[in-house]
């Protein structure tokens, strides 16, 4: 390719979604910064210029109820979150050029604008009074997961304002029986506010979006999903852009008492971290926004599509700012094909990954090995994980440099050779020519595909080495110009498979870069080969395997461990300050859990034990095709009809236990405080519906 061929550099302003600022990242945060992070990098190696931002998405009732509980300002909470998100971002070279935060003054100062602009020019926000939970202890309005009560439906207590957790009934929190605050405990009064509302229903708002929305740029199911959103029978609704005092947020211009929604001033978060950024660098943030050649991209997941789809282009286009040129959905992870459990012990904590000395760049190629254009879940599978990295990245690309390197150094003190390639070389032609198809994957985000071509690729070197055996060549010293040649040609297909899997795993490209004693690859290098006499440093180890038995540790955390190593400042100072729980046991690992057998257990009969004021007798069905006799010291808490029916969890391996009333075969599990006379209370375990008897534990 000539350089008057070349395209215009791009000017590319991208970002990811703002992760909400209560908690530590958990692995689908890591895999959407991979994500996005790999086509940034891609990107700038294609020679355009790309800003790469996020931040802490700091507002919200959840974080200011989080910060009370720990006794600190909800800004301290958030400090010390942002705090814990370098060591994560660095460890997986995820390499964003700024992190702020919402509450950054950029991001107030451009929400009351945007704020201000649809009010007075667009005309688009309206009041209305709306009627709503308060809680008078508290003094605040409750939002729906801040009520709890009697499921209108089946009478199941301490269900949500919204929906009940046992029927699955969905209802408003005024349909609640008995419905009192769960913040204080306070039955909550109705009061009616002011609240604040976009006017998402508007004709020309809706016109809009379906022209955004539907021209073809999104992907095809988000596409669907908006034209759902868009064309149903019920239209767009009003958004609700307003909450209520107390609230950490911003507070709305003209409105005293009255703060945006956290979901308002979230996605400017992105535009407020980039003016942060520029206001570092020196760049007119104004100017690169208005621009027309600015390309504006979010990479998000799929559970946010509604406010990037609808909101958050309406927002913009009618306050008269750039809209997104596109949105980029992904799935979620699952691990070996279920949602992610900590108690299950399948979850993945990404700082444990990196404790166990885990090598970031194996799950960089794997969640990329793995991802496509698609909202599709990806799934992370143990056993799939080993054989890729060790059998393709290690066994087919690193295998490569391993084969011929170390002859460069020790037979020919170095120095490549290319006098063989007067004529241009057909094998590394053609290695050359799959650069537009990896390139236009990369671009597109078909990764799996792009890493399948490459892995193709690295496939026909391995034959050609195969064919040559420099190991063999290298017995006879009549072959030593061969050898030189067929080094000096792997080497040069290694360097053209790098620049090619540089996106994905930025570290190995630069222990690569070092290695053959070159500039960092741009995409443009696969063309420009290393010229003849070329000296390239000595061959070190680039990339060991996995061993199988770091994923045994990856996984096999008990629920309080995995948690542990995760826990951020902000989370443990929220520990400490309920520390008057009873002392942990000693650790123990997952084979010491194994050998205890927990079963569901159905409550078949139910009675109180003459002689006895503190045990019940229970017959219990755990699926053994006989009732189990146990007793249980549980009389003070519980009624006997009340049990009758019930599911909880028992203890089905105990050795059966001779009593003063009879034999107990097994143990039914209940909570209590270590001193139940400061904190009284017997609180037997219930499983979530769906469990039936005989079900086992895990
Ligand atoms: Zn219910």
């Amino acid at each position: 390719m000539s350089l008057s061929s070349l395209p215009a550099p791009r000017q590319l302003f991208v970002t990811t979604a703002l992760p909400y600022a209560n908690a530590a990242f958990h692995v689908g945060h890591i895999m959407e910064y991979i994500q996005a992070d790999i086509w940034v990098r891609f990107q700038r190696m294609q020679g355009h210029e790309v800003h790469f931002v996020c931040a802490d998405d700091a507002h919200g009732a959840p974080i200011m109820i989080a910060a009370e509980k720990a006794g600190i300002t909800p800004q301290e909470f958030v400090a010390r979150i942002a705090a814990g998100r370098q060591q994560h971002l660095d460890g997986f070279h995820i390499g964003f050029d700024n992190w702020h935060s919402t509450d950054g003054e950029e991001n107030h100062a451009l929400s009351k604008d945007i704020y201000r602009r649809l009010r007075d020019d667009a005309k688009l926000i309206t009041t209305k009074t709306i009627d709503q939970y308060f809680d008078p202890v508290k003094n605040m309005f409750l939002a729906d997961r801040y009520i709890k009560g009697e499921c209108p439906k089946c009478a199941a207590k301490d269900q949500y304002g919204d929906s009940c957790e046992v029927c699955g009934a969905v209802y408003a929190p005024t349909d609640l029986k008995q419905p009192y605050s769960a913040l204080s405990g306070a039955v909550p009064v109705m009061k009616s506010s002011e609240h604040y509302f976009f006017r998402l229903s508007d004709e020309k708002c809706r016109d809009y979006l379906r022209g955004w929305a539907l021209d073809g740029k999104l992907q095809p199911e988000v596409a669907n999903k908006a034209r759902e959103w868009l064309e149903g029978d019920t239209g767009l609704g009003d958004w609700d852009i307003s909450r209520d005092a107390p609230y950490f947020g911003i507070e709305i211009p003209d409105a005293p008492g009255k703060y945006f929604y956290v979901w308002l001033d979230a996605p400017i978060g992105y535009l407020a971290s980039l003016k942060n950024y520029f206001a570092k660098t020196g760049r007119d943030f104004d100017a690169f926004m208005a621009d027309p050649t600015t390309e504006q991209y979010h990479f998000i997941g799929k559970d946010i599509t509604y406010f990037h789809t609808l909101f958050w282009p309406a927002m913009l286009h009618f306050s008269g700012l750039k809209v997104p040129n596109n949105i980029f959905v992904h799935g979620f992870i699952t691990v070996s094909g279920e949602k992610m459990s900590k108690s299950r012990g399948t979850g993945i904590s990404p700082l444990r990954y990196l404790e166990l000395g885990m090598n970031p760049e194996w799950l960089r190629y794997y969640i990329a090995a793995k991802l496509n254009a698609k909202v599709e879940d990806l799934d992370f599978n143990p056993d799939d994980f080993v054989a890729r990295v060790n059998s393709d990245l290690i066994g087919k690309y690193i295998n490569i440099a391993s084969r011929a390197a170390g002859f460069i150094s020790k037979k020919f003190a170095g120095r490549l050779s290319t006098a063989w390639a007067v004529e241009g070389d057909t094998f590394l032609d053609n290695l050359r020519h799959a650069g537009p198809e990896v390139s236009a994957l990369l671009e597109a985000r078909e990764y799996g595909k792009a890493l399948r071509a490459v892995i193709h690729q690295a496939d026909l070197v391995n034959a050609y080495v195969d064919a040559n055996k420099p190991w063999e060549l290298a017995k006879d010293p009549a072959n030593e110009q061969k050898l030189h040649e067929v080094c000096s040609r792997l080497m040069e297909a290694f360097r053209i498979l790098t620049i090619y899997l540089k996106p994905v795993m930025p570290a190995l490209a630069a222990n690569v870069e070092a290695l053959l004693n070159i500039a960092p690859l741009q995409w443009a290098d696969i063309n420009t080969p290393l010229p003849d006499g070329h000296v390239i440093n000595p061959y070190n180890h680039l990339m060991t395997r996995v061993e199988p038995k770091m994923l045994d540790a990856l996984f096999d955390a008990p629920a309080e461990v995995a948690a542990d190593s995760s826990t951020t400042a902000a989370e443990a100072s929220t520990a400490a300050s309920s520390n008057d729980i009873e002392a942990l046991a000693p650790q123990i690992g997952i084979d010491d859990f194994a050998k205890i057998d927990l079963r569901i257990a159905l409550i078949v009969d139910c009675e109180a034990v003459e002689g006895s004021d503190k045990l019940l007798r229970l017959s219990l069905d755990v699926g053994e095709g006989r009732l189990r006799n146990v007793f249980s010291g549980i009389k003070s808490a519980y009624q006997p009809q009340d049990l009758v029916g019930k599911l909880t969890v028992m203890v089905a391996n105990l050795a059966p236990r001779k009593m003063k009333f009879g034999i107990s075969e097994g143990m039914v599990l209940a909570a209590s405080a270590a001193d139940e006379k400061s904190t009284p209370g017997i609180y037997i375990l219930q499983p979530w519906p769906g469990a039936t008897p005989g079900m086992r534990i895990r």
